[in-house]
């Protein structure tokens, strides 16, 4: 809804297509600007920019916040080699979502045995899996385990947060309740899970 963002009295939608109308590439930075985030969540129902820009090369960068080395890393692919770099079916540079959180989780290997944290205060469970504490890590795209933040420093899970799926379009509405089991997605995980359709990882 235009009139949730209005700058200098104009709606930004306008400033957007204005702006955009020569660009050779656009770069949507962050969960909000990608799909929508935390806005399309509430009465604004914020859009991503590639809902109004139809027809435009839109590279599409979510988490909360963007990834430092995934903006620079876009820039720099761009300015050397004139194009955009490949992307996913959702815009995204497949040399940065390409992969599961869950793919290269070090909790993978609890996951794949069943142990899950049900009690972040009991000293046992400390390294187990944070499925049933809501993580959405395998539905989620995004180098995160790999990456790191911060320098490399920690991520979500390391520090025993589970993944809230802020790569995705379906953050922030669908990931909620953001610490149980509870939300559809997360019912669609263990559902999988019992099914054998999320295969055991080797050397885990
Ligand atoms: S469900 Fe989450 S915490 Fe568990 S292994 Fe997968 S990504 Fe890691
Ligand atoms: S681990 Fe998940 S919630 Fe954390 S930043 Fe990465 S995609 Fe977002």
């Amino acid at each position: 809804d235009d009139r949730f963002c209005v700058v200098g009295g104009k709606p930004f939608k306008k400033t957007i297509e204005e702006a955009a109308a020569k660009a050779a590439a656009i770069i949507a930075v962050g969960a909000c600007a990608t799909y929508g985030g935390i806005p399309a969540a509430t009465p604004s129902k914020g859009v991503g920019i590639g809902k109004i820009l139809p027809g435009k090369t839109i590279i599409n960068l979510p988490t909360c916040p963007v990834h430092h080395d995934h903006l620079s890393g876009t820039i720099l692919y761009f300015l050397t080699t004139g194009k955009a770099p490949a992307l996913d079916k959702i815009g995204r540079p497949v040399m940065y979502f390409g992969e599961s959180i869950h793919d290269n989780c070090r909790r993978r290997g609890q996951f794949d045995a069943g142990k899950f944290l049900t009690d972040w205060n009991d000293p046992k469970q400390k390294e187990w899996c944070l499925i049933q504490k809501g993580c959405k890590g395998p539905m989620t795209y995004a180098d995160c385990a790999i990456r790191r933040w911060n320098a490399g420093i920690n991520f979500c899970i390391d520090c025993g947060s589970p993944c809230q799926g802020c790569a995705e379009p379906g953050f922030y509405a669908d990931m909620t309740p953001l610490y149980t089991a509870e939300s559809e997605i997360s019912k669609k995980i263990l559902a999988m899970r019992e099914s054998g359709l999320i295969p055991k990882k080797e050397n885990t």
